[in-house]
């Protein structure tokens, strides 16, 4: 189970709005507890650095992976994940999302309909990519927990 906090969500979902038509990408920092829970305290917007129509595709910059690392540190957190988008598209995770993979993080698809978060899922690769397994995405939609929407496909 991955869990998003407010504040990381909000930046996640104005990136993917604001880089529509394209696809954006950036790094999910935060803490593994003991069981497994994963929680993402912090967004990083990335640049997408894939030379060529970015509409359905992505890639990120090292240099971009190397200072979110770093910033997860300085924080006592870790890297714990990968988000992008799918302007006009469902949150399913491609073949080339599974090629661009890796088994260690957990992959988060934002759909962007129009210009508008749509609907997301979040997305585990296996060792050797060559399945990825949908996990459970829970998000808050305001700093309210008791309005915090559980979603689950
Ligand atoms: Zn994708």
């Amino acid at each position: 189970m991955i869990k998003v906090e407010a504040e990381a969500w909000r930046t996640m979902v104005a990136h993917a709005e604001k880089t529509y038509p394209d696809e954006c990408c950036g790094a999910m920092v935060g803490e593994t507890a003991d069981d497994g829970t994963k929680t993402v305290k912090l967004a990083v917007p990335m640049r997408n650095s894939y030379e060529g129509p970015q509409e359905d595709r992505y890639e990120l910059h090292p240099e971009d992976l190397l200072a979110a690392d770093r910033e997860a540190r300085a924080r006592g957190l870790d890297l714990i994940g990968i988000f992008h988008s799918h302007p006009d598209c469902d949150a399913y995770f491609s073949q080339t999302d599974l090629k661009n993979s890796c088994p260690w993080y957990s992959f988060v698809v934002l759909s962007v309909q129009k210009g508008r978060f749509h609907h997301a899922n979040s997305f585990l690769p296996d060792a050797d990519q060559t399945v990825a397994e949908k996990e459970e995405l829970i998000y808050a939609e305001d700093s309210d927990s008791h309005s915090a929407a559980a979603v689950r496909r």
